[in-house]
């Protein structure tokens, strides 16, 4: 599945190869890749057909491009983009042939490479929604919360919001209304870099320790998004094709019985929330039991 930094992968192959092009035809060729265009698929093709892709942005996991008309006025409109748990977009010579998972494709007027959906699971999808004022925030996407790869991003009023809740740090960090995009994989190393356990209660968590843990938010998803993201099912690759390699750099996730990085004491794993916790039980040591 991809998490935050292979998302912003994604965005940026797309506003480097994507962003100022006008779409000459859109083939849909699975109806549930645009489900979530509640107008239906006629209406999607007809709502990109000329008009031009001019930007792309995220926020979370959700991608959208702002679509201009053709004499360049913003339509107020955008195309948005969640690649759910094995979306794929990528830009293709015309030439290449079609993925087994093709869902949809989009053709533009300049006759180059063309920008395809493929998703093998059908949970990702497309859809043309308003975006107020061009570059707007689509309705859909408004909720989630800015991430620390975003340079908006309220470091302060993270931190008073996650002492502020009583819950477990690491519920905190998968929380998407409190911090965008952070998922279990990024969640696991920014504890252990902060060497917190992440059954540890956020409102005991000191000014220190939470800036650590955002140091640690930060550090961990600027290297994945410097190495192109983990990318651990395979099926992940970036906008071209390309996959990204930053599992082996992993320090926790996945890592059981294995050395840890700092101290070697062999990595655990723990059930958490239906899936798996990875720690250091020396560096992260589980907090005692609440006192009631
Ligand atoms: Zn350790």
């Amino acid at each position: 599945m991809p998490e935050l930094p292979e998302v912003e992968v994604v965005r940026r192959g797309l506003e480097r190869w994507v962003a100022g092009r006008t779409v000459a035809a859109v083939e849909v060729r699975h109806p549930r890749a645009v489900r979530r265009h509640l107008e239906g698929t006629e209406h999607f093709v007809a709502a990109l057909t000329g008009r031009t892709l001019s930007a792309a942005h995220r926020r979370g996991k959700y991608l959208w491009l702002p679509l201009a008309e053709p004499d360049g006025a913003a339509s107020g409109r955008a195309l948005v983009a969640h690649l759910g748990m094995s979306g794929q977009l990528l830009v293709e010579k015309r030439s290449q042939p079609d993925e087994t998972h093709l869902r949809a494709r989009f053709t533009f007027t300049d006759g180059g490479r063309e920008l395809r959906f493929v998703d093998q699971r059908t949970f990702g999808g497309l859809a043309v929604e308003d975006a107020p004022d061009g570059d707007g925030v689509p309705p859909r996407v408004a909720h989630i919360a800015i991430d620390p790869l975003d340079p908006s991003f309220d470091e302060s009023g993270f931190s008073a919001a996650l002492r502020r809740r009583r819950t477990e740090v690491k519920r905190a960090l998968l929380d998407q209304t409190l911090v965008g995009g952070v998922g279990n994989i990024y969640a696991d190393e920014a504890l252990w870099r902060a060497r917190l356990h992440g059954a540890r209660p956020t409102d005991r968590l000191t000014r220190t320790q939470v800036t650590d843990l955002l140091d640690g938010v930060r550090s961990v998803l600027g290297e994945a998004l410097a190495q192109g993201g983990t990318s651990f099912d395979s099926l992940y690759v970036d906008v071209n094709g390309q996959s990204g390699y930053f599992s082996r750099f992993l320090a926790v996730y996945g890592q059981v019985d294995r050395p840890c990085p700092r101290c070697g004491t062999p990595i655990v794993r723990e059930s958490f929330m239906n899936r798996s916790s990875y720690s250091c039980p020396q560096c992260q040591p589980r907090p005692r039991a609440r006192r009631s």
